[in-house]
């Protein structure tokens, strides 16, 4: 058991209140990770109040539900916080409100939260972190648990396509299915059923997206073309992953417009140039080959994309030179 996972373990012990928070615009990850860790610890220590917080999305429920909680009702509660590297983007709790935090997660660092921070960017995702924190602390993990942390897994890694999949990814999801007895084709459609308006948008997409001779493509999703296809303005987001694979494309970006919070939400994803240092100059950031921004300004959205256009032609011509000196 690596110390970190030993020092989780311990404090989860001494505590009877504990919090359970994720990131702002959740993923599947960061939905699986919070929601297997309460269900787990519930199951290991029945008499503890175990909350897992945040704005509740209803295309993920059917992970489980989310508990509301009164912060202020809380007394000397442990907070964890799961898949979030910035306290700016923690959904549904105060980190000033709580005895001690601790962070998990595979983002790169950015804030310190806590005396007890487990980050490992090498991992596919959060959960798996958790699968193999319940495997190496020996908490029971059941069949809901294990489903959720498989699919957890399974989106971050893009069905373990991501190079951040390892031995001890499939070790570790090799674990969790054997003792869970969990049915591989019965959990997939939930993740990756789709209606079929959902799919000829992406259609669309394919067919409207700017390619550039760097190899960046980008697409703009107007409002009229949401309606026209009756999907909802999160719709782009969940497909962006779609796009990798495709021979003349190194970087893509997704913008579509939030009406809610009035911004264009960006979703970008590279097979090559790092983009989450472009990412970090306009409200946003994530990993190296996965990050999102938020631009509030229409003007800067060009911006942003001549900027990455940039990384493909620096990365292109990088991978030139190297070819020629080997
Ligand atoms: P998305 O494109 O929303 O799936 O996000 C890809 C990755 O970037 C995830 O790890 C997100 O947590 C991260 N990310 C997305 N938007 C932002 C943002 N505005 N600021 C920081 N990180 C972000």
């Amino acid at each position: 058991m690596n110390s970190k996972i030993r020092a989780i373990a311990r404090r989860i012990k001494e505590y009877d209140n504990i919090v359970i928070a994720r990131h702002v615009g959740p993923d599947p990850d960061a939905v699986a990770s919070q929601i297997a860790l309460r269900d787990a610890i519930r199951l290991r220590y029945p008499s503890k109040n175990v909350y897992a917080v945040g704005t509740p999305v209803s295309k993920f429920n059917y992970y489980g539900k989310l508990d509301k909680i009164d912060e202020n009702k809380l007394s000397d509660a442990l907070l964890f916080v799961l898949d979030c590297p910035n306290i700016i983007r923690i959904d549904g709790a105060d980190i000033t409100k709580y005895k001690e935090v601790i962070k998990i997660d595979h983002h790169p660092y950015e804030d310190k939260m806590g005396e007890i921070e487990w980050v490992n960017v090498d991992s596919t995702s959060t959960c798996e972190m958790i699968t193999e924190f319940l495997i190496s602390a020996r908490y029971r993990a059941n069949k809901v648990i294990a489903e959720n942390l498989f699919l957890g897994v399974v989106a971050d890694s893009d069905r373990f396509l991501f190079s951040t999949t390892t031995p001890k990814t499939l070790e570790l999801m090799a674990i969790l299915i054997k003792n869970s007895r969990i049915n591989i084709a019965e959990v997939y459609p939930k993740l990756y059923l789709r209606p079929l308006n959902e799919v000829k948008f992406q259609s669309y997409i394919t067919e409207h997206l700017k390619v550039t001779k760097n190899g960046f493509a980008s697409l703009k999703i107007d409002k009229k073309i949401i309606e026209k296809y009756g999907v909802d303005s999160g719709t782009a987001s969940n497909l962006v992953n779609n796009f990798n694979n495709i021979k003349e494309i190194i970087c893509w970006a997704l913008v579509s417009y939030d009406e809610k919070q009035k911004i264009y939400k960006v979703n970008i994803r590279s097979r090559g140039p790092v983009i989450n240092e472009v990412a970090s100059k306009y409200n946003g950031g994530g990993h190296a080959m996965a990050s999102g921004a938020r631009i509030s300004k229409q003007s800067d959205i060009q911006k942003l994309f001549n900027e990455l256009d940039e990384e493909c032609k620096k990365y292109k011509s990088n991978l030139k030179k190297e070819n020629e000196n080997s």
